[in-house]
């Protein structure tokens, strides 16, 4: 490494170069990924905590690639958002769920919505409310089984094109979630404006609730973000839940749904029949 300071031992040291290697790995091999069907969606229950039950279904994506074997959307998307390929990803994703959210209710299976997690990028294009609809209408999945996961970020293009996208899609029925909420730069400001109706809080304060780890500001923030969704007459549904204290401590607060490794894991399609099944004889 040439020796100009901090910065440039950094750059030069194997451990970037190794990461930029990988990052164009998976950048050209997310160009060929839809075509050679490498994505899936793997589906988690979220559950509502007045005792009904399944109150809905998040999909998330999977990607397994020959060569790269499974690389995690937490990975992958960001490169994805960043070349633009996301548009045409999260397109399929929505199809898919919609399609599978179809079949699952014409074979008598009792779910709820399907949640589909949408990036800030995806919001940007022009036709995305057109697409989104279609979507639901080729797949015999009504709009109002639908909602949309956006995260905090997504909400501070605040354009008029994103109004309009919001107001159309309220009207055709689908609801809006904001994910990760509490993680996000924005002021709040949008949440009395934009048709959002439900607050997802992020797993990084539920993971400091209970047990050993737990910190009193995990609790205020988390009790803090449960009034507000209230005052504001929207439900909050709280993330990675995993212990039965967090289910506790989450009911007590007053928290709408849960979601979390308690209930179950994100499974692919033909496990979470099984799951939805035996929930059902319960
Ligand atoms: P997210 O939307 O916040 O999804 C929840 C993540 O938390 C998922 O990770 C899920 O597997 C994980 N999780 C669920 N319950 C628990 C729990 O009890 N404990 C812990 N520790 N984790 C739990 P996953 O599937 O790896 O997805 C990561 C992120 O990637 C998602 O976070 C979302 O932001 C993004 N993502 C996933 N699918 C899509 C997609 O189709 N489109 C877009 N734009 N983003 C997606
Ligand atoms: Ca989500
Ligand atoms: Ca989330
Ligand atoms: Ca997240």
């Amino acid at each position: 490494a040439r020796q100009h300071g901090r910065n440039h031992i950094e750059f030069y040291s194997p451990d970037a170069w190794l990461r930029a290697r990988r990052r164009l790995e998976i950048e050209h091999a997310l160009r060929g990924a839809l075509e050679h069907e490498e994505f899936s969606l793997a589906y988690q229950p979220l559950i509502a905590l007045d005792g009904h039950g399944v109150c809905g279904i998040e999909a998330l994506l999977r990607w397994h690639h020959p060569e790269l074997g499974p690389c995690a959307p937490d990975e992958f998307i960001e490169i994805a958002e960043a070349t633009g390929d996301i548009v045409a990803i999260g397109e399929w994703v929505l199809r898919e769920a919609c399609r599978q959210a179809a079949a699952w209710y014409a074979a008598g299976l009792r779910f709820g919505r399907m949640s589909v997690n949408v990036s800030a990028v995806q919001l940007r294009d022009p036709g995305f409310t057109q697409r989104v609809l279609a979507a639901c209408s080729d797949a015999g999945w009504p709009a109002a089984g639908l909602e949309l996961e956006i995260t905090e970020s997504a909400l501070l293009l605040d354009t008029d094109a994103l109004w309009e996208c919001f107001g159309a899609l309220q009207s055709a029925g689908v609801a809006l979630a904001v994910d990760d909420f509490g993680t996000g730069f924005s002021s709040l400001s949008y949440l009395s404006r934009f048709p959002v109706g439900r607050l997802k809080i992020d797993r990084s304060f539920i993971a400091g609730l209970a047990g050993s780890d737990s910190t009193g500001r995990a609790v205020a923030v988390t009790r803090a973000i449960i009034h507000l969704g209230k005052a504001l007459r929207m439900q909050v549904l709280a993330e990675g839940v995993e212990s039965g204290e967090d289910e506790r401590l989450l009911r007590d607060y007053g928290c709408d749904e849960v979601q979390g490794y308690l209930y179950s894991r994100p499974l692919p399609p033909r496990e979470m029949v099984r799951w939805l099944q035996t929930r059902a004889l319960i």
